[in-house]
């Protein structure tokens, strides 16, 4: 979709440093990031939301979870941990709408709430 933002990164014509990056999805940092380590896991596919994920896509959104543990790992987040985050629609914030899975971690993130 060339008016999306994580389309438009995914592709490459936005340009952002990938951490990760396989036939699936890609990894970057979050622009505005709200932990010492706050990465975005983006499908390559665009997905609206978490509500895009059916039959077909569950596969693909488990292994977005995998990359996350795995880049989680690789930071040294696994003994201190950390959090994993989909948001859907306005009451969660959403700004960005193609699925994306965001890994906070560094700091204490306190109780969900
Ligand atoms: P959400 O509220 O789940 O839709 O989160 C969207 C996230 O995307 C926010 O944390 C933004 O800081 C982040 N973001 C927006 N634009 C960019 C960008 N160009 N590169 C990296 N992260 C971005
Ligand atoms: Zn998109």
């Amino acid at each position: 979709m060339q008016d999306c933002l994580f389309c438009r990164i995914a592709s490459g014509a936005i340009p952002a440093p990938r951490l990760h990056e396989d036939a699936r999805c890609i990894a970057i940092a979050d622009i505005a990031p709200k932990a010492p380590v706050h990465l975005l896991v983006i499908p390559i596919e665009h997905i609206a939301s978490a509500s895009g994920v059916d039959e077909a896509r569950e596969g693909l959104a488990g292994h977005l979870v995998r990359v996350a543990a795995d880049l989680a790992r690789e930071r040294g987040l696994e003994a201190g941990g950390y959090r994993l985050v989909l948001n859907h629609g306005p009451q969660a914030g959403q700004t960005v709408f193609h699925l994306h899975l965001h890994l906070l971690g560094g700091r204490d993130l306190g109780a969900m709430g």
